[in-house]
């Protein structure tokens, strides 16, 4: 597997498939990798659900445009999770989605 340092992606081809960048280096445990983009209250749930676990995870408030101007609660996160944790937490979301 393979990372993209700029996307934090980890990906199973040479080019990143988000970007396109080629130099791709091999994905590391402790590497944060995107996982999904979840609605706010999913993420916030994830999250405790997560450290209860003592699995790590990083929300990043996703559109900072127009609604962060007007100081609107951000709908959507974009959740990172530690590569090693990676599938684990797609199952999670597999589940909610099932
Ligand atoms: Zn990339």
């Amino acid at each position: 597997m393979n990372f993209c340092e700029e996307c934090n992606l980890a990906c199973d081809g040479e080019r990143c498939p988000k970007c396109g960048r080629k130099k791709l280096r091999a994905v590391r445990d402790e590497d944060f990798c995107f996982a999904a983009r979840v609605d706010r209250t999913f993420g916030d749930n994830l999250k405790e659900n997560l450290e209860r676990e003592q699995i790590e995870c990083v929300l990043m408030p996703y559109g900072t445009g127009v609604r962060s101007k007007f100081a609107l609660p951000l709908e959507s996160y974009l959740l990172y999770v530690r590569y090693k944790n990676l599938e684990h937490v797609r199952q999670i979301l597999n589940n909610k989605n099932a």
